[in-house]
C-alpha cells in the first residue's frame, strides 16, 4: 500500500469518512436511481417518471447535458447532446408531479446557474468531469449533493483524491459512483456495445477505506442491457449502496445508449432483489 493509504488505514478515523450530515446516508439503502439516459420530450420523461415511481424508485434519473463521445453525429426532434435548458424545464415539472430527487449531469458553473440549480438535486459528475478540478472545486461549495462518477481511467488514489476535493471545500454529500472503466474485455467483438469492464471489486476496495457511499451504475459498466440485471445483483451483493440504472419506455428506441437501457419489468424485478439482499451489508 502506498503511505496515503496506509495513512487513511492507520487513523481510526479516516480523513475521507464523512459524518451523517450527508444526505445519502439519509436516504433509504438500497438507493435506486433510474430514468432514461436523456430527456426525450417533455410527455415521455414525465409519464415514464410516475411509472418508476410505482416501482419505487427512490430518485429519478434523466440526462439534459449528454457528452456524446461523437458530438455532431445525432440530431433527433431538437436534440443534440441532450435537451439542455428545454431539458432542465421539464425536469422541474417531474419533480413537481413525483416529488422525488432528481439526478442530472452539469459540466460548469454556467450549467448549474442557469436552472439546473433548481431542477436537479443530486448533480452528477461524470465521467468526463471526475478530474475537472475547477467544476470540482464549485461543486464543493454547495449544499446540494454530488453523484462523482469514477473516471474511467481512474485508479483508486484518483478516486479518493477526487471526492476528498469536494469534502474539502466543504460540501460532504457526496458519493461515489462506479460505471466500469477501460479495459479490453474479451468478448467486444461478440457484444458490440461492450465498451467498458464492470469495477465490481471497487467497491469492497473503497468499503476498506471511506464510509462515502458507493452506487454502482450496471448501465454503462456493462453497455449491454441483458448483463445489466446480473452486475446490478453483484453489485448489491459486494456492498453497494445503491445503484444508478438506465430504464426506458421503448428501450430499442432510446436516443442514447439504446443498447444498456432495460425495461420497466427488468428493472422491478432488480429492485426488488436490491431490497432483499442489502440487508446482509
Ligand atoms: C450517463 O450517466 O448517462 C453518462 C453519460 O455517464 P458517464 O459519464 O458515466 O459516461
Ligand atoms: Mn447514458
Amino acid at each position: 500500500m502506498n503511505e496515503y493509504i496506509l495513512e487513511l488505514k492507520k487513523s481510526k478515523k479516516l480523513i475521507l469518512s464523512i459524518d451523517k450530515k450527508n444526505k445519502f446516508f439519509k436516504f433509504k439503502k438500497p438507493y435506486i436511481i433510474a430514468g432514461p439516459c436523456s430527456i426525450e420530450s417533455e410527455e415521455m420523461i414525465i409519464n415514464f417518471s410516475k411509472k418508476l415511481k410505482k416501482i419505487g424508485v427512490n430518485a429519478i434519473r434523466a440526462g439534459a447535458y449528454k457528452p456524446a463521445t461523437f458530438p455532431v453525429r445525432k440530431k433527433i426532434n431538437g436534440w443534440q447532446e441532450g435537451l439542455k435548458k428545454e431539458g432542465l424545464k421539464y425536469l422541474i415539472e417531474v419533480k413537481r408531479i413525483t416529488n422525488l430527487p432528481i439526478v442530472s449531469e452539469i459540466m460548469d458553473q454556467y450549467q448549474y446557474d442557469n436552472l439546473a440549480e433548481d431542477s436537479i438535486d443530486i448533480i452528477q459528475v461524470g465521467t468526463r468531469n471526475f478530474q475537472n478540478y475547477t467544476l470540482l472545486d464549485f461543486l464543493g461549495t454547495l449544499k446540494k449533493p454530488v453523484l462523482l462518477k469514477r473516471g474511467t481511467w481512474a485508479t483508486i488514489d484518483e478516486i479518493l483524491g477526487a471526492a476528498e476535493r469536494i469534502l474539502a471545500k466543504g460540501n460532504n454529500e457526496v458519493a461515489i459512483c462506479l460505471r466500469g472503466v477501460v479495459g479490453m474485455p474479451s468478448y467486444r467483438h461478440v457484444f458490440k456495445s461492450i465498451r467498458w469492464a464492470p469495477d465490481i471489486m471497487m467497491i469492497p476496495a473503497l468499503k476498506e477505506l471511506t464510509n462515502i457511499p458507493i452506487i454502482y451504475d450496471p448501465s454503462h459498466s456493462t453497455g449491454y442491457r441483458n448483463f445489466v440485471p446480473t452486475i446490478s445483483k453483484a453489485a448489491i451483493s459486494a456492498g453497494a449502496d445503491g445503484l444508478i440504472i438506465e430504464a426506458h419506455p421503448n428501450p430499442e428506441k432510446s436516443i442514447s445508449d439504446p443498447d444498456q437501457a432495460i425495461n420497466i419489468l427488468n428493472l422491478n424485478e432488480i429492485i426488488k432483489f436490491s431490497k432483499k439482499y442489502n440487508k446482509h451489508f
